[in-house]
């Protein structure tokens, strides 16, 4: 499979190292306005694949060479300066946005092409990408709250001292400081919490769950006050993404497509169930009435934002 990474900045090239070491594609092609970065990538993913698949990498600059490509990932834009919200990159990025799709669209077969959006503000550069490529809204997919989610997954894993891969936890909504943890639906090991807090006799207080939460809403803030931008997470979450469509696997991720109709319409994170034709399935978990209003006004904080352009 041929693939495309728009934006080979710090996530991109983290995206394209993830997306090499899945052994999923036969060819990666990068574009980025800047074509030098663009090509010193490629030519250091090149060596990079020496050790792992025999993959054909290259820097290309200019749309035509895209052709061909079945899923392109957007990784381009304006990233967070220490202390910038993601909202903050709106126009900005929007700006990035309307400059690639319709180039993308031009280039790509769209009765089958899948775009993943990575740039920020997430929810609502899925929003203006469906709308500038016409694109079915199961075809525009955003990673949304997948980073989120594995985050908050992690944080439990090392409180009870159990796998991720027995536990099962979302964060819902908006991918930023909106952003909805769903403890009503957390069951580790088909066990709900509260349950799994008595069997294990560790329990999760209150204070417990608020100082998670500002952790899981905090933890970019952090990572790009230490390092300037965050790009590994976000690399293996696009990766994941990848697995789930290639390989059909109809796996259930939290990401943010467009849901709803004309004004109604709304680009939050869910869970959703992915295969080869992008989002298969919408669901709904179960959230309790204080998630269910945060949930809300996330919603609307995305589409106050997208109509602001
Ligand atoms: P970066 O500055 O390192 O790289 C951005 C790249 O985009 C640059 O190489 C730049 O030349 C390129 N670019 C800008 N405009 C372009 C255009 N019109 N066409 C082609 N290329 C263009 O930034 P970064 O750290 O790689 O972040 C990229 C984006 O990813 C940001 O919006 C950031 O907020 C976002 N991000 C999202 C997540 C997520 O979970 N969704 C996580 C981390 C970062």
């Amino acid at each position: 499979m041929k693939i495309a990474i728009i934006g080979v900045g710090s996530v991109g090239s983290a995206v394209a190292t993830a997306v090499k070491n899945t052994g999923l594609a036969h060819e990666i092609v990068l574009f980025d306005r800047d074509g030098i970065r663009a090509r010193a990538a490629a030519e250091d993913l090149g060596h990079a694949s020496a050790f792992s698949y025999d993959i054909k990498i290259t820097a290309v600059s200019n749309y035509r060479a895209i052709r061909g490509s079945e899923i392109v990932i957007v990784a381009a834009g304006a990233n967070q300066k220490p202390g910038e919200t993601r909202m903050d990159l709106l126009y900005k990025n929007a700006d990035v946005i309307s400059d690639i799709i319709p180039r993308v669209m031009a280039n790509t077969d769209n009765k089958n092409v899948k775009i993943i959006i990575v740039t920020n503000p997430l929810d609502v550069m899925v929003m203006l990408a469906q709308k500038l490529s016409k694109l079915p809204a199961n075809r525009v997919i955003g990673t949304g709250t997948m980073l989120d989610s594995a985050r908050l997954k992690i944080i439990l894993s090392r409180y009870f001292g159990i796998s991720t891969r027995s536990i099962n936890s979302y964060v819902l909504g908006e991918h930023g400081d909106s952003s909805v943890v769903n403890w009503s639906s957390v069951n580790i090991g088909g066990i709900d919490l509260d349950n799994f807090c008595k069997q294990s006799k560790i329990p999760l207080p209150q204070t417990s769950r608020n100082t998670i939460e500002h952790r899981v809403k905090n933890a970019a803030y952090e990572i790009i006050q230490g390092r300037g931008a965050t790009w590994d997470g976000i690399g293996a979450a696009v990766a994941d993404l990848l697995h789930a469509i290639i390989n059909d696997e109809h796996r259930i991720l939290t990401t943010s497509v467009v849901d709803g109709v004309g004004k109604n319409s709304v680009a939050i994170s869910m869970p959703r169930v992915i295969g080869a034709n992008g989002v298969i399935m919408n669901l709904a978990p179960a959230m309790n009435t204080s998630e269910k209003n945060a949930l809300r006004k996330s919603a609307k904080i995305i589409r106050k934002n997208f109509d602001l352009l």
